[in-house]
């Protein structure tokens, strides 16, 4: 069975936009610290495939058009390739928070393909976040998350359970270096 991660964007990969903001112009995109380095470890080392999932509030709005989007994605990709990393699938759900979408992170309307797939073992995967909407993404898949901003508390309006029972039941590590990822999953047994 195939094992993944399933990873967050902005504040995990690279890092956050200011509140409200979006990653739109090349000054705004900073990688996230390390991160090239240990993603490309795993890749390169551990028997995991990868996907990134990420919640682009309102892209393709006139307030956020594609445009103004893909030029900082496609080239955050391009330099994560040079280093072997290399995303199965990128999801991007462009919904708004209000619109309470069901294929909206923390929901997994978009996960199906994953879900009902004998060879996926969501019970060995991982989902890796920057927010507790991310460890409520995780549970609601059947997952572990790594917790990569133990002290952000954004997002918390979106969540169906609470912050403890997230915190103690659904954070394999809690950790803001991506280093300590590698190490976990290089030490890790499946179950
Ligand atoms: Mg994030």
């Amino acid at each position: 069975m195939q094992r993944y991660l399933f990873i967050d964007r902005d504040g995990t990969l690279i890092q956050s936009p200011p509140p409200g903001g979006q990653v739109d112009t090349f000054d705004k995109l900073h990688f996230y610290p390390f991160v090239i380095t240990w993603l490309g470890r795993i890749v390169r080392e551990l028997p995991y495939k990868i996907v990134m999932v990420s919640n682009q509030n309102g892209l393709g709005l006139p307030m956020f058009p594609e445009s103004d989007f893909y030029p900082t994605q496609n080239f955050m990709l391009a330099v994560f390739k040079t280093e072997g990393i290399h995303f199965e699938e990128i999801i991007i759900d462009d919904s708004l928070p209000e619109e309470l979408s069901e294929l909206r992170k923390p929901r997994i309307g978009r996960m199906a393909h994953y879900i009902n797939n004998l060879n996926v073992d969501l019970k060995n995967s991982f989902v890796i976040g920057d927010r507790l909407t991310d460890v409520q993404f995780a549970k609601n898949l059947g997952c572990k998350a790594f917790f990569l901003n133990p002290e952000n508390t954004r997002g918390v309006g979106e969540l169906t359970d609470t912050v403890e029972e997230l915190k103690n039941n659904w954070v394999a590590l809690a950790s803001t270096e991506w280093e300590a990822i590698y190490k976990y999953l290089k030490n890790y047994q499946p179950q």
